[in-house]
């Protein structure tokens, strides 16, 4: 009995796929076929393809920090950081190369999950086709490289609930502490404390 209502289910969908495909408009669900190269469709906001890196204002102010959590967590290790130093030998808390390769990546979209730093998020754009895929799929950070713009150009909802998480954020670090009694901490001197 259960398997002939999955039967029966099954062949209701596909009916209803068939029939739309005739009798409804495209952005009313019907499935069509489109002239690709020269007919794109637009890609819904959350089409993820591969990864790119959001900076703000100008390329060298990308966000990653070169945490490598991404690199750790993706699953078939097609990312490779290594951390900028400054001058003193200290991370420079920004990547000095970011490389992730094409040709393994999997499209899971796991490294913007778990980017802390709101700076890795998948691209709409899959026409990556190349010659030598051992060479030219390897996608270093300036290639990877995207503007905020850019950014809610294609995941305009997404995008804008980010930038909205971040100046959240940015106004909570203005805020100074409050105490228990609702009046903002004071430091030491200002209380007549040493
Ligand atoms: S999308 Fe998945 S496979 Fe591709 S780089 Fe990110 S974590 Fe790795
Ligand atoms: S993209 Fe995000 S998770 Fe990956 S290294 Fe940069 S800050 Fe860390």
């Amino acid at each position: 009995m259960t398997f002939g209502m999955g039967v029966l289910k099954g062949m209701i969908v596909t009916f209803k796929n068939f029939a739309a495909s005739y009798l409804c408009k495209r952005d009313e669900g019907g499935i069509f076929t489109v002239q690709y190269p020269e007919e794109r469709e637009k890609a819904i906001e959350n089409f993820r393809n591969f990864p790119f890196l959001v900076y703000d204002g100008t390329p060298e102010k990308l966000r990653c920090v070169a945490c490598g959590i991404c690199e750790r967590e993706c699953p078939p290790k097609c990312i490779y950081i290594v951390m900028e130093m400054d001058n003193a030998r200290k991370p420079a808390r920004k990547p000095a190369v970011f490389d992730v390769d094409y040709g393994l990546c999997m499209n899971c979209g796991i490294c913007e999950e778990v980017c802390p730093f709101d700076s890795i998020f998948m691209d709409h754009d899959f026409e990556v086709t190349t010659l030598d895929s051992r060479t030219d799929l390897v996608r270093h950070k300036e290639a990877l490289s995207r503007s905020n713009e850019y950014f809610q150009k294609i995941r305009p909802l997404f995008a804008s609930a980010i930038d909205q998480k971040r100046k959240a954020a940015e106004e909570k670090k203005k805020t100074p502490p409050q105490n228990t009694g609702g009046q903002a901490l004071q430091p030491p001197a200002a209380q007549g404390l040493p």
